[in-house]
């Protein structure tokens, strides 16, 4: 099985993606925004600072995220892993790009989701999450609504939106996508090692696109 990198500016649908590869083939999950989350709730001096520039919709400073990141990934041992939102520029490809050298990683596929502006902001407004079993959900899409206005389907409790979910941060985070994560496409276009997916099509035919990417031996 394929380790996965996936490119996708902010709310394509890679959580959703990653959460059934990781309960149908047992991938390992690494999301730098998870990480950075954990900080926020720490309630330190970095934890506050972190939450800014998040709720800014500005990238966190190397200096901060590689170290953390790089903890997270050397807990992986032979397991296929999945990176959410790393790389997120042309540093921090080259730095991984070092890190896969030393850990002798060669065997993975960078995903990269296409979809267009207007449909993120609706998926990024709309979202709601479960305070307690962290299930999403849209409050602009028929098929994600939850039953009950603001309560969760599945455990009863309270949805609440994410702190850089709003309009003003989802243009920023935009522009910060467009300006510093998509020079990453051509690098691994360069390389060889990008496909495309589609974010349009339905679900199904998402995940059929990409099980087939990850169990290609090429
Ligand atoms: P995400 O959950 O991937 O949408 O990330 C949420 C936020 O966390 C981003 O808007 C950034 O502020 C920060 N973040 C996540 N990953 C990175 C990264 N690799 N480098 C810098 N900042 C990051």
């Amino acid at each position: 099985m394929k380790n996965v990198i996936f490119i996708a500016p902010p709310a394509a649908g890679k959580g959703t993606i990653s959460e059934y590869l990781v309960n149908k083939y047992n991938y390992k999950y690494i999301s730098t925004g998870d990480i950075l989350r954990n900080i926020v709730k720490e309630n330190s001096k970095l934890g506050t600072e972190v939450k800014r520039r998040m709720e800014e919709g500005e990238l966190i400073g190397d200096d901060i995220i590689l170290p953390l990141f790089k903890e997270e990934l050397l807990k992986i041992k032979e397991e296929p892993f999945i990176l959410d939102g790393m790389p997120r520029n042309l540093e921090q490809g080259k730095y991984l790009d070092d890190l896969f050298n030393e850990l002798n990683v060669n065997n993975y596929r960078v995903i990269n989701i296409v979809i267009e502006s207007d449909l993120l902001e609706k998926r990024v407004t709309g979202r709601r999450i479960c305070s307690s079993c962290k299930k999403t959900y849209n409050i602009f899409f028929d098929e994600f609504k939850p039953l009950t206005e603001n309560i969760c389907n599945h455990c009863g409790s309270p949805l609440i939106s994410r702190g850089d979910d709003n309009l003003e941060t989802f243009k920023t985070r935009i522009e910060k996508y467009k300006l510093e994560t998509e020079p990453l496409i051509k690098y691994y276009k360069e390389k060889n090692k990008l496909t495309n997916v589609e974010a349009t099509k339905p679900q199904t035919e998402i995940i059929r696109d990409v099980e087939k990417i990850i169990e290609d031996n090429q």
